[in-house]
């Protein structure tokens, strides 16, 4: 059995690791209990998605446009929108 250490993406602190889920290996940081995977099914989860998404809106991009380059859908292009107006 290999053991691999990875580091956290969100404060990159070492840890072991989780949980499998839907084929994936899914990572819970010890520190800052954040969870992420190294491989997404879908690509509006990736870590950097959401930033791309807010920068695009402020650059005057369309919600379909948006959804083009990283390839997700429209419909979570809005939601992600929708959230990030929620937080501030
Ligand atoms: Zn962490």
């Amino acid at each position: 059995m290999t053991v691999v250490q990875v580091a956290c993406i969100h404060c990159q602190q070492t840890f072991n690791n989780g949980k499998a889920e839907t084929g994936h290996q899914r990572y819970r940081c010890k520190d800052c209990n954040k969870s992420f995977q190294l491989e997404y099914r879908y690509n509006g989860n990736l870590p950097g998605t959401h930033e791309q998404i807010i920068k695009m809106t402020m650059n005057g991009s369309g919600v379909r446009d948006i959804g083009l380059v990283p390839e997700i859908s429209p419909t979570t292009v809005l939601a992600r929108l929708k959230n990030s107006t929620r937080q501030q």
